[in-house]
């Protein structure tokens, strides 16, 4: 399991080492085909900085390469903010007094047709807090029974579930699980998760196992960017970890996300660092050059403007029209959010926006590589 993998590396050493890399590590870095973890830890660390624009091009010549010009689209549906943890960051805590919604079967359907009305959406994330009895597998397996008729790809980002409950999801349909292990700083992660099933490290990060020996078919990893100050740490941990289920499950396909937590209003969670757009720019083109077949994705937490030059860039999923409230898109439009929407364009302006930047939406996985083959057989290649 990968907590006894983990065991092997000290955070501080670590970080240590990101900061002592030189301009030769780096310029070592971007000229080797394929990059191990520590050329990873030259790219995103300070020395890297002045070569930002040598790793744009890169970047974007390898996911050319690996994608064409395209964006994967995809749409998230909140099915409940009822939560059993107690994250520190997140209005969804379990002691925060609010209305808790968990959509029934007829509010799921009508979310599902909603959802189809705003775009052509294929790929469907279903969010749910973490509530093992009132939304748990079986209400799960309903929710991805209900949709499928009407989406070809189907993922859930729930709470970790032991390897034979992800099994029965596939059965109902399910393509992939998305799952935030946050940090991976062993000790803090208790500081920021210190109740509920959630506050077990373990049981978590050992949860992309299971996924892994489930035979998830699609594996997604991400890291909240604000709860550690060494940033750069966390995602080298990251790396290491998307390297061993790699290794370990080699059928899965991979993707990863990096969430920007912005300062809280009102009193509540401060960051512990606070990352720039030329920093999120430089680690996005980091794990491409790092990893050229990995997913990379943004969703609408980041700015409109940004994302479509990022998609140029090295990113190859994108959410859009997202709601972060359950039945945000037609029964509970006023719910409290999880989060704040930063792109709160139409699909169809998030479409035409990409677009005009030369990349084009797709809205199944599978229309995207069909046209990088005809576009490679095209060419001649
Ligand atoms: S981050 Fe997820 S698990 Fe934690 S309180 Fe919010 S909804 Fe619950």
């Amino acid at each position: 399991m990968f907590s006894e993998y983990l065991s092997q590396f000290d955070w501080d050493e670590t970080t240590e080492s990101i900061h002592a890399k030189t301009a030769a590590d780096v310029e070592a870095a971007l000229r080797r085909p394929r990059c191990t973890v520590d050329d990873f830890m030259a790219l995103i660390s300070p020395a890297a900085e002045p070569y930002l624009e040598q790793m744009a091009q890169l970047s974007r010549r390898y996911t050319e390469k690996r994608f064409g010009r395209t964006v994967s689209m995809f749409i998230p549906l909140y099915l409940t903010n009822s939560c059993t943890n107690s994250c520190v960051y997140c209005g969804f805590h379990v002691a925060n007094k609010m209305a808790r919604t968990i959509l029934t079967p007829e509010e799921m359907t009508r979310e599902y047709e909603a959802i189809k009305q705003l775009g052509p959406f294929e790929n469907l994330l279903l969010v749910t807090g973490e509530n093992p009895v009132k939304a748990g597998v079986p209400y799960l397996a309903k929710a991805l029974d209900l949709a499928k008729p009407l989406f070809s790809n189907l993922k859930i980002e729930v709470m970790p579930l032991e390897t034979e409950e992800y099994r029965e999801l596939t059965r109902h349909g399910m393509n992939g699980v998305i799952c935030f292990q946050e940090t991976y700083h062993r000790e803090n992660y208790k500081i920021y998760h210190p109740r509920g099933k959630k506050s077990d490290f373990e049981w978590r990060v050992n949860g992309f196992d299971r996924m892994g020996l489930a035979g998830v078919h699609s594996i997604g990893m991400g890291v909240l960017i604000g709860l550690e100050k060494e940033w750069r740490t966390d995602l080298t941990m990251m790396a290491r970890h998307l390297r061993y289920l790699q290794k370990h499950y080699w059928r899965t396909k991979y993707s990863v996300n990096f969430p920007r937590m912005c300062p809280a209003e009102n009193g509540g969670f401060q960051p512990n660092c606070i990352m720039s757009d030329r920093e999120l720019a430089q680690l996005t083109f980091a794990m491409r050059i790092f990893d050229h077949d990995v997913d990379i994705s943004y969703s609408t937490r980041e700015r409109a403007n940004f994302r479509d030059h990022m998609a140029t860039l090295g990113v190859t999923t994108m959410s859009a029209g997202s709601r972060t409230e359950p039945g945000g898109y037609a029964c509970y439009p006023e719910a409290l959010e999880q989060f704040e929407v930063s792109d709160p364009r139409t699909v169809e302006e998030v479409a035409d926006a990409l677009r005009r930047m030369g990349v084009e939406p797709v809205w199944k996985d599978w229309d995207g590589s069909f046209d990088h083959v005809k576009k490679m057989m095209a060419q001649g290649a």
